[in-house]
C-alpha cells in the first residue's frame, strides 16, 4: 500500500528514489498553501507554517516532519492535541551551523565586508598600518545565548581562538564546562561581560525580543553580536539604531524576524554582516536533513517510533 505524503518541492533534489519508498508523494512549493486532504504525513520547510488549521484540513495526518532543527513553524501543541508526532532534524546540522557562526564572528572582527567592499571598488591604495582595524579576539569574552548541541559546538571552537566562554542556558553543561573551561551565568552577566555575544537558543516566547533596546543598552560599547538562531530573538530595530549609533561593534546575521524580508533600516546600517539563512547549507548537511526527515516518516508510517520526536 502506498502512502499519500506531502513533501516540499524544493527538497526533490536532495533525496534518493529509495528514501520514497511506499509514498505517494505531492510536492507543495514553498508559495503554494497547505492543501486539503488525505495526506498521513508532510515534510515540511521550516517556512512553513503548520498550524490548528492546516492541521485541521489534514484529518489524516500522522506526522510533520520538519525539515529543520528548529520547529517554531509549527504549532506543536495543537500537533499533539490531535496525536500528530512531530519530529526535526537534529545534530546533523550542528557542525556545519556552528561554523558559520564563526565566519559570521571572523567576518565581524576583521571587517571583511568592508575590505572585500574596498578591493571591489578599484579604491585600494594600498597597505597601510591603520586601514580597516578589526577586533583581537585572543583574552576576549564569547558569551552564549543557549548552549546545547549548536552553541556548544560554536563554544569548542572558541578554545583554539583564545577567547573565555561563558553561556547562559536553563540547565548547566558540566561536560561542555570541563572540555572548554567555560562559566554559566545569568543572562545580565552574559550581556555586560560579552565581547562577542552569540545566540543558540529556540524561538520561543521566553526568548522572543529578548536583545531589545534595554538589552542592547547593557552590553559593552563595540561588542560583536552574531545571530544564527532565530530572527525574532532580535528587535531589528532596536539592533538597527545600536549599529547607527555606533554602540555596537558589529552584527552579524543569519536569520531574520520577517523571512525573506530584512527590516530597511536594518539592510542599511553600518557594520552588518547579513546572509540570507544559510547556516546548514552545506551538501553533506541538507542531505542529511532530508534523509532524516524521510527516516522519521518511513518509521512511523511502518508504526515504529519516530528518530527524532520533538516531544515525548
Ligand atoms: P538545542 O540543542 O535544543 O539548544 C538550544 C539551547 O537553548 C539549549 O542550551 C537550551 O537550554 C537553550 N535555551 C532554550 N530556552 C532558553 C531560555 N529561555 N534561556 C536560555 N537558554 C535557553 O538546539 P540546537 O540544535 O543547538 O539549535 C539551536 C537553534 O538554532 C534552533 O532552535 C534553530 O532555531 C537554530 N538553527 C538555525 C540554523 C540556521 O540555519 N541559521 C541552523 C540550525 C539551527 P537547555 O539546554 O538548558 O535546555
Amino acid at each position: 500500500m502506498s502512502h499519500p505524503i506531502l513533501i516540499a518541492a524544493e527538497l526533490k533534489g536532495l533525496l534518493e528514489p529509495q528514501q520514497l519508498d511506499g509514498l505517494d508523494v505531492t510536492w507543495i512549493a514553498a508559495d503554494e498553501p497547505t492543501p486539503k486532504g488525505d495526506w498521513v504525513a508532510i515534510v515540511p520547510l521550516l517556512s512553513r507554517w503548520v498550524g490548528g488549521t492546516e492541521l485541521k484540513s489534514l484529518p489524516n495526518l500522522r506526522i510533520v516532519a520538519n525539515c529543520a532543527v528548529g520547529y517554531d513553524n509549527v504549532d506543536v501543541v495543537a500537533a499533539e492535541m490531535r496525536k500528530v508526532i512531530v519530529t526535526n532534524t537534529p545534530d546533523v546540522l550542528t557542525d556545519a551551523t556552528a561554523d558559520l557562526t564563526w565566519a559570521l564572528i571572523l567576518a565581524c572582527a576583521r571587517r571583511l565586508v568592508e575590505a572585500i567592499d574596498l578591493v571591489r571598488s578599484g579604491r585600494w591604495t594600498g597597505w597601510h598600518p591603520e586601514q580597516l582595524l578589526g577586533v583581537e579576539l585572543r583574552g576576549r569574552t564569547l558569551g552564549l545565548f543557549g548552549a546545547g548541541r549548536i552553541g556548544q559546538a560554536v563554544g569548542r571552537r572558541a578554545v583554539p581562538f583564545g577567547l573565555r566562554v561563558i553561556y547562559a542556558a536553563r540547565a548547566p553543561k558540566p561536560d561542555f564546562e570541563r572540555d572548554t573551561g567555560a562559566t554559566r551565568v545569568e543572562w545580565p552577566r552574559l550581556l555586560a561581560e560579552s565581547d562577542v555575544l552569540s545566540l543558540h537558543a529556540p524561538s520561543t516566547p521566553e526568548t522572543k525580543g529578548i536583545v531589545n533596546t534595554e538589552t542592547l543598552g547593557r552590553m559593552k560599547p563595540g561588542a560583536i553580536l552574531v545571530n544564527t538562531a532565530r530572527g525574532d530573538l532580535i528587535r531589528e530595530e532596536a539592533l538597527a539604531i545600536a549599529l547607527e549609533e555606533g554602540r555596537l561593534g558589529a552584527a552579524g546575521l543569519d536569520v531574520y524576524a520577517d523571512e525573506p524580508a530584512i527590516l530597511p533600516r536594518l539592510r542599511a546600517a553600518p557594520r552588518t554582516v547579513l546572509l540570507p539563512h544559510i547556516g546548514s547549507a552545506t551538501h553533506d548537511t541538507r542531505r542529511k536533513m532530508a534523509a532524516i526527515a524521510l527516516a522519521n516518516v518511513q518509521a512511523v508510517l511502518r508504526g515504529q517510533p519516530p528518530l527524532t520526536p520533538v516531544y515525548r
